[in-house]
């Protein structure tokens, strides 16, 4: 049977059960869902049970939306919206989302503008049959949250074709002749960076991460194999979150013809749009070769099928997607795939923190059922014990405490995302305590614009932080000792200023970005103190730094140069975003259930077989370290 044959036989259905006084205008799939639209949402809605009988019936899940016809246009919505919403509410910004007939309004007070019982949201949904949803306004305005709503609002059009698109492709149904499931390494195996994998089944073909290895030439998976072209066989891409070790080359699929979706969280979209573009910029900086477009990542924008934590969805006939809690950074998830109406449970990590941090809550790992799970090994060596948090932020104290009485320049390399807003708050809970003298610190690269994304999406910060910002009204990240640096100029007023400060600049590896201006600037200074907070792989500047190297050659407009090394070197661990060996080894002990096989990655080659052996003698459980090309199979 054809997708066209199931859509037929499907219509047939709905309006053998829809009494007649409904109008049906059209019956669609749009991504995993089947969607009814109608000229009576009002009728439709009265009759409570309809939708649940035809969801039984069907066996889909099914949405319910007015027909364009009876849609108020954007602009008179628009209108309509503000004279209802109470002017106490604080309306501060209204976005459309016209594919899925949402509309999200912005306010500073949504209790005010919920109203009792939801009776105000009714009274919109009714007046300009959009679906409204209320959000309370953002402390900081994130611009790529702005350009990226914007951004999908123009290309609503295309939207509804690609959710079509992929939903025809999900519904076609599941072929006859063996089952099989099976795992390929395609990069990120025994090596930190360029994360990749397979899936491959049957009826699917799904690439769990993109990512680019920055500290490399040529940091690419393995994606010239011939099982792997050519890209559009692929049903699905998946991103675990936004680091470009996971995420950096999933514009580079759209060059090269894949034009299929990509599922991730509404953060990691947001935050590897602004990673990806960042990494543009470095690479065009530093005359590197630049491997895709922003046309390209626009491309990745626009065929993003965002789920919340929890949310379990469809993504080819043969594979269910839910995505957990990682604790890594805002939004990096734990992808789960349910295989052939339980035939088979595997989870791809990503990466994780067994650890309540300052803005997360701890990795997810209880699941319905589980076989397999792919599990990183960053911190997994034998000897990878890390801090706990109160004892980094006392370390951080004593280092930045120190370099600021002999009047010298606290520089530390962070990512943008997650380290540099842990270190935020720590600093400015230790300035305002007194613990160190208050002295300026500044933010430079993305950090600022970071920071705006994570208070875009408070949902997925931990309860504790969450309600400070937003019950108390104290957000340590806005606080006054914060300076953002937003040009050329006032970075170079900065690095030539005499006066003592803290700096946070990217790249967190010291490939390129800011960080490297402050760094030839105050290297040879040794009242100056570089200090790590986060992870350096093998090869990269950051880690010959720590090393102790006395002259770190640098690429300074194509020519060679040595920074002579006279500033302090700090290493601050504890803040890492990772689990250490024995987050690890907990994370698995109290997994529920234990999987029957954990594959480990993401880690250097020692770490990976080192912590792959103990976890089997320990739990008596079948592990493995494949190498980057090797293939499992499951099924
Ligand atoms: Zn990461």
């Amino acid at each position: 049977m054809t997708v066209d044959d199931v859509l037929r036989e499907i219509k047939g259905k709905v309006r053998g059960v829809i009494p007649p006084s409904i109008d049906v205008s059209d019956v669609e799939f749009e991504g995993a869902l089947l969607v009814i639209y109608t000229k009576d949402p009002d009728k439709f809605a009265k009759q409570e049970n309809l939708v649940r009988q035809l969801a039984k019936l069907l066996q889909k899940r099914i949405a319910v939306r007015p027909d364009s016809s009876v849609i108020t246009d954007t602009a008179t919505a628009e209108k309509k919206i503000k004279r209802l919403i109470p002017t106490d509410a604080e309306l501060t910004n209204i976005y459309f989302l016209p594919e899925v007939g949402e509309v999200t309004i912005e306010v500073m007070k949504p209790g005010v503008a919920i109203g009792k019982q939801g009776t105000l949201l009714n009274e919109i949904r009714k007046t300009i049959n959009w679906s409204p949803r209320i959000i309370r306004t953002p402390p900081i305005q994130s611009k790529t949250v702005k350009e990226i709503r914007e951004y999908l609002r123009s290309m609503s059009e295309e939207r509804k074709e690609i959710l079509r698109k992929v939903g025809r492709r999900l519904h076609r149904g599941v072929s006859e002749g063996e089952r099989f499931i099976r795992v390929t390494a395609l990069g990120g195996f025994r090596q930190v960076g360029r994360s990749c994998s397979m899936l491959h089944t049957q009826d699917s073909k799904i690439m769990v991460d993109c990512g680019v290895d920055v500290s490399s030439e040529n940091g690419m998976p393995y994606l010239h194999l011939p099982e792997v072209l050519p890209l559009e066989k692929f049903d699905a891409v998946v991103i675990t979150h936004a680091h470009l070790d996971h995420s950096g080359l999933v514009p580079l699929l759209y060059k090269y013809s894949y034009d299929g979706p990509v599922y991730c969280t509404p953060p990691t979209r947001d935050m590897m749009t602004l990673l990806q573009m960042d990494y543009l910029k470095v690479a065009a900086a530093d005359a590197k070769k630049v491997p895709y477009s922003a046309e390209n990542i626009r491309e990745v924008i626009k065929n993003c099928i965002v789920m919340d934590y929890g949310d379990t969805t469809d993504i080819t006939p043969d594979v269910r997607l839910t995505f957990h809690n990682a604790g890594h950074i805002l939004g990096s998830s734990i992808a789960h795939f349910h295989i052939g109406q339980g035939l088979y449970n595997i989870a791809f990590s990503g990466d994780i923190k067994y650890e309540r941090t300052w803005l997360f809550n701890p990795a997810v790992n209880r699941f319905p059922r589980l076989e397999a799970i792919f599990m990183e090994s960053t911190y997994g060596g034998k000897d990878d014990f890390q801090p706990s948090r109160s004892e980094a932020t006392d370390r951080l104290k004593d280092i930045v405490y120190t370099c600021l009485k002999k009047k010298g320049k606290v520089l530390v390399p962070v990512f943008a995302v997650g380290r540099s807003q842990e270190v935020m708050i720590v600093l400015e809970d230790l300035i305002r305590k007194k613990k160190v003298p208050k002295v300026n610190v500044y933010l430079d690269g993305m950090i600022w614009e970071a920071t705006a994304i994570h208070t875009a999406y408070p949902e997925y910060l931990n309860n504790k932080l969450r309600a400070k910002i937003f019950q108390r009204g104290e957000n340590p990240l806005l606080s006054d000792v914060f300076v953002r640096v937003d040009t050329h100029d006032m970075r170079q007023e900065i690095i030539n200023d005499p006066a003592s400060c803290i700096v946070l600049a990217t790249s967190g590896m010291m490939s390129g970005g800011p960080v490297m201006e402050y760094f030839k600037e105050w290297a040879q200074d040794k009242k100056n103190t570089i200090a790590f907070v986060g992870y350096q792989a093998e090869g990269t500047i950051g880690k010959r730094i720590q090393k102790g190297w006395s002259e770190i050659p640098l690429n300074v407009g194509g020519k060679v140069v040595n920074i002579k090394m006279n500033m302090n070197v700090e290493t601050c661990d504890g803040f890492s975003g990772h689990s250490d060996r024995g987050q690890l080894l907990n994370f698995v002990n109290n997994m529920s259930p234990r999987p029957e096989r954990i594959i480990f990655g993401h880690g250097e080659e020692s770490k990976c077989l080192d912590l792959s052996s103990a976890i089997h003698k320990r739990y008596n459980l079948a592990t493995t370290a494949p190498m980057n090309l090797e293939t499992i199979r499951f099924r």
